[in-house]
């Protein structure tokens, strides 16, 4: 690794970690401002999947040979790598799932169907990403229990006042997202969980757009589960953690059925396997969680913190300048962001946005950011977001900036 541990934060060697910042798009050097949809991956990390897949690849917990015995050192390692991430207690809160979503849908199925029922209040925010609703509207159609959700102000800040008032007894889950991908809204999810637990009610954090930007301690938090994706934070795609206390996960049903996950199977009974194996029935995602671990190694030798406040002053410093363009409006400017900028141009489309950014390389997203909700409250259909991660430069917002008058320019 060439990075890391050289202060001040040296974004020039980071960016050489990461062989895809060298490319071209359309003509143009890339410009990759969609890290909240999936973040790119550095050199170490592209190394270990193709070291797993070559030297090292046999399948886990099932063999007496050595190939078998070092994958599962190596998965299994991970494991203890994401709790020391994250603080967590044991490595056995820890479960391995294939992302944010399939992991909040363990939870609606494995806790929900058991211990919700007809009338019992789920608490959302209005800021959830449609991962963090539509499992539990799921739940709701076939239990009769009712979603209620946590208003927020112009700025894209929950009134923390009608949290309070919603909570009452009927209340048996709250499921809240630590950072809104939609607007960057960085919520209070220790105030959240504070006031739920006063009346003994689990809270569930999605911290997808949290866990890559900022250091996470599950323990500190008192968060009931915890989850995020591995492809957010330089790992790759189709691995992601779901963090549980151990005496709900004990708790829980399993929510897949198949190999690995049984202690003993017969036609007459089956009995299952202890936590996290409870959870992680089949063949998993081996080569994935091995490169993850990879990527927690690289984040955590630059450092949370550093990358934290790295971030916290390349948008201080995009707000500022996509602000101040004439036509431009920022939708979500609540004091505490992480890492997103949205913003809509008077007469563009998001979309026309996106498009011609494209044309010079930029890469943005455009749409509703799978936050319908977040759009309707805030009163646009769509907006364009740049979402920033601690390789990106000034340089590269001046760029956003000049494709940003170019985009004026074209519809002018
Ligand atoms: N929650 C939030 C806040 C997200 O930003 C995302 C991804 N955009 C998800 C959940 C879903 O994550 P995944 O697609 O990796 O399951």
């Amino acid at each position: 690794m060439t990075t890391a541990l050289q202060t001040p934060f040296d974004v020039a060697a980071i960016r050489r970690d990461f062989p895809i910042l060298g490319r071209q798009v359309n003509g143009s050097p890339l410009i990759f401002l969609d890290s909240a949809a999936s973040s790119q991956m550095p050199q170490v990390v592209i190394d270990r999947l193709v070291q797993y897949q070559t030297h090292e690849h046999a399948n886990v917990h099932r063999g007496v040979h050595t190939l078998s015995q070092e994958a599962t050192t190596a998965y299994e390692g991970v494991r203890r790598k994401v709790r020391e991430l994250i603080g967590a207690k044991e490595d056995r809160e820890i479960v391995f799932t294939r992302g944010t979503t399939e992991a909040i849908n363990l939870v609606a199925h494995g806790y929900g169907r058991s211990f919700l029922g007809a009338g019992d209040e789920i608490i959302l925010s209005a800021l959830e990403h449609h991962a963090n609703i539509v499992p539990w509207q799921m739940l709701c159609e076939d239990k009769g229990c009712v979603i209620r959700v946590i208003p927020m102000d112009d700025r894209g800040v929950l009134d923390m006042d009608a949290y309070r008032e919603l909570l009452n007894e009927r209340t048996k889950f709250v499921s809240v997202t630590h950072v809104s991908n939609a607007l960057g809204t960085v919520n209070p999810v220790g105030e959240i969980i504070r006031l739920a637990h006063e009346r003994g009610v689990p809270v569930l954090v999605d911290g997808a757009q949290a866990a890559p930007h900022m250091r996470v301690n599950v323990q500190e938090l008192d968060a009931d589960f915890y989850t995020f994706s591995g492809h957010k934070m330089c790992g790759p795609t189709g691995i992601g953690i779901l963090y549980g206390k151990a005496e709900l996960l004990e708790k829980m049903k399993p929510w897949q059925g198949g190999g690995d996950m049984i202690l003993s199977v017969s036609f007459e009974k089956t009995t299952y396997n202890a936590i996290p194996h409870k959870f992680e029935a089949g063949t998993p995602p081996i080569a994935a969680a091995i490169a993850l671990g990879a990527a927690i190694d690289y984040l955590q030798a630059i450092g949370l913190d550093a990358i934290a406040a790295y971030e916290h002053e390349l948008l201080a410093y995009a707000t500022e300048r996509v602000g101040a363009i004439p036509g431009v409006t920022i939708i979500g400017t609540a004091p505490e962001k992480a890492a997103v900028l949205s913003f809509v141009i008077d007469g563009v489309h998001p979309h026309d946005i996106g498009t011609i950014l494209d044309q010079e390389g930029i890469a943005v997203r455009a749409g509703h950011h799978c936050a319908q909700p977040v759009m309707k409250r805030m009163g646009v259909p769509a907006t364009a977001r740049a979402s920033f991660a601690f390789y990106n430069t000034r340089a590269e917002v001046d760029a956003l900036v000049a494709g940003i008058s170019t985009v004026k320019e074209i519809f002018g």
